[in-house]
């Protein structure tokens, strides 16, 4: 993709500020007016006039309207302590000698006085200064003049978030980054799987390309589609996309970037971004994350500077006459936060989800991005796709992305079929810690856990098969994991299953107390997973015979994580939670009866690990269905 983004990063600014700070801080420290002794002092201008009477004065000088005056020797008292920081500034009083207290008056207008100093027979001159002169004024007003200058300046551009202008005020401007027509590469062709959605702005496109078409039967074209999913699903390749395919200019911008520090700029901006737009027409508005200015309104006040740009957002979607040819698209992952208004027809009318690819859409996604990399040898990226189940398409651009780098750490000039799977471990469950060291007893204790989910996996109906086991530990802190893959995706997960799964989960535990009498803190994911699956068992699924078809939960955002809130009296809450330890107690009884049963297979595979550190899951099955090796074992 070949777009010009200017932005003008420029530290520059930053550092120069500090640096005038710091001169103007060593300034004000170093007191430029102060004569080198140190200690002057200020006196008024009759104490001035009696010491001269008094014939105590020794020598004058006048500077810039002040009066500097020392006195005889005969009338001071003793020294005094080394000078101060002097930057250059030469003493102006040439007598003045270490200790000598310079005194400083504000020269008044006494043209009488020049005569009585000759009298006295003081000393005096009239210091100009001149090449000292210039630079203190310079520093003592035009320094902190420019400083305030490159400070707002600064604040400016901070605020302006370094636009496209890079001028020095540009607050109120859109922003947007904009791409010329025909400048977008990425086209639907990138974008894999997500058929359905690719066919709704199919539209779009052909609408950008020839709106005649459209105008002459009298149709009006979706002002704008919002395009809902996951993080990672590829809303913003997908809009992007759009762009290319129908060969306009795109200007994007990201919802937070219209929220300002002051009140009106937002507005300002999205008025300016549609100004823009229309200028350009036909074209696209790509509003990235909107949700950061499409909240919903609340009665209570709430944040006047969202809602004007919300209502300026409305307003503006609502102002192009018939056809414009601006087509708005806007991503959310928040779909639910947002406004009714911005959905209602006419403005966001179409909603295009873009949901987790399936196992189909993994594929084609792993394919797009492997094309973008060298290979070797057999790759196959079904297996890839069967094993990351749930993984978005930036997960997954992510996983190949991984593995060219591990190919690269090993070596190699390409990729192969292992630095895949071990790419999608690392996405899992991070990097290997080769550095870590583990005492035998551990790693026992790790083998025997991980074994105890992948044997109690394999002996029930409905749960998904073991794909491979590791005792390796890894940089999320997992000391080791058992990895199920189905051989099909599936869509509905029924009781039984939920409940397999809950017993697998409660396998690694139930091996452990079996085998070594003790239980570790090992298990504390495990059994998150398992209160989280059996809370929704009863609570989301009507999965429990106490509770039946009600629903006590509600998903908050089914994007962003799984939040949930309770929706119960305290009561049931409280027969939810019995419930819950009572499922996965059950659960857990029938893993340790799954193990007490296959005992020997337990050991034996449980040592093949301890000793490989990694095995498969057909290695795995292999051993299990094995005639027994061991003859005290107690056999199937
Ligand atoms: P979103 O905006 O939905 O959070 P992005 O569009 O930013 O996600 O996607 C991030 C990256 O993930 C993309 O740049 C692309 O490399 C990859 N990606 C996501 N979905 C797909 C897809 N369907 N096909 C190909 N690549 C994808
Ligand atoms: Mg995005
Ligand atoms: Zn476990």
């Amino acid at each position: 993709m070949n777009e010009k983004e200017t932005k003008p990063r420029r530290p520059l600014w930053f550092w120069l500020l500090i640096g005038l700070g710091v001169v103007l801080l060593l300034i004000t420290l170093g007191t430029p007016n102060a004569l080198s002794s140190g200690n002057e002092q200020e006196v008024t201008y009759d104490t001035f006039l009696s010491a001269l009477e008094k014939g105590e004065v020794a020598e004058v000088e006048l500077k810039s309207g002040t009066l500097y005056y020392v006195l005889k020797e005969e009338a001071l008292p003793e020294a005094s302590p080394t000078p101060a920081l002097n930057f250059g500034f030469r003493p102006v009083v040439s007598t003045a000698k270490k200790g000598r207290t310079v005194y400083a008056v504000t020269a008044m207008n006494d043209p009488d006085l020049v005569n009585r100093l000759h009298e006295a027979g003081v000393t005096f001159s009239e210091n100009a200064g001149t090449g000292n002169m210039v630079l203190l004024l310079l520093l003592q007003y035009a320094l902190p003049i420019l400083f305030y200058v490159l400070l707002f300046s600064f604040i400016f551009r901070r605020m302006g978030k370094m636009g496209a202008g890079g001028g020095l005020m540009n607050f109120g401007k859109s922003n947007a980054r904009s791409v010329e027509g025909g400048q977008v590469k990425t086209t639907f062709q990138d974008v894999a799987g997500q058929d359905e959605a690719k066919e709704s702005l199919q539209e779009i496109v052909s609408y950008l390309h020839n709106p005649k078409e459209y105008t002459d039967i009298g149709a009006r074209m979706p002002r704008g589609a919002l395009l809902i999913g996951p993080p990672g699903t590829g809303k913003t390749l997908m809009a992007r996309a759009v762009a290319g395919e129908a060969g306009v200019p795109f200007l994007s911008i990201s919802g937070p970037e219209f929220v300002e520090l002051f009140v009106g700029m937002g507005a300002s901006k999205v008025r300016d971004l549609f100004k823009e737009a229309r200028e350009k027409a036909p074209c696209i508005v790509f509003i990235d994350e909107i949700d950061a200015i499409g909240k919903k309104r609340d009665g209570f006040g709430g944040n006047d500077e969202r809602e004007q740009t919300l209502n300026q957002l409305l307003s503006e979607m609502d102002g192009f006459e018939g056809n414009s040819g601006v087509v708005v698209l806007a991503a959310t992952n928040r779909p639910e936060s947002l406004d009714k208004a911005l959905l209602r027809p006419g403005r966001f009318d179409r909603r295009v989800p873009v949901e987790l690819p399936d196992q189909g859409g993994r594929e084609a996604i792993l394919r797009i991005h492997c094309n973008r990399i060298k290979t070797e040898g057999p790759i196959d990226l079904s297996a890839i796709a069967r094993i990351t189940p749930g993984a978005s398409g930036a997960d997954l651009a992510n996983v190949i992305n991984e593995a060219a780098l591990c190919a690269v750490r090993a070596g190699r000039h390409a990729v192969i079929q292992k630095d895949l799977e071990d790419s999608v471990d690392v996405a899992l469950a991070g990097k290997q810690r080769k550095s870590m060291v583990i005492s035998q007893h551990e790693k026992e204790v790790v083998a025997y856990h991980e074994v105890g989910h992948a044997l109690v996996a394999a002996k029930q109906k409905g749960a998904s098969p073991v794909h491979k086991i590791t005792i390796i530990p890894r940089t999320s802190g997992a000391l080791g994991f058992t990895m199920q893959a189905d051989e099909d995706e599936r869509f509905l997960m029924d009781k039984q299953e939920a409940f397999a799964k809950i017993v697998t989960l409660t396998g690694g535990r139930a091996a452990e107390a079996l085998c070594f009498d003790s239980i570790t803190t090992g298990a504390s994911n495990d059994i998150e997973q398992a209160t989280s699956i059996a809370r929704a068992m009863i609570t989301r699924y009507g999965m429990s015979e106490a509770f039946g078809m009600t629903a006590f939960e509600q998903m908050v955002n089914p994007y962003l994580g799984n939040d949930t809130t309770m929706n119960c009296s305290q009561e049931t809450a409280a027969r939810i939670d019995r419930e819950i330890i009572e499922l996965i107690d059950r659960a857990y009884q029938q893993a340790t009866a799954i193990l007490t049963e296959n005992r020997s297979k337990l050991d034996e595979i449980a040592r093949v690990l301890i000793e490989r550190e990694t095995i498969s899951g057909q290695e795995f099955m292999d051993i299990l269905n094995a005639p027994v090796a061991l003859p005290q074992g107690e056999g199937e």
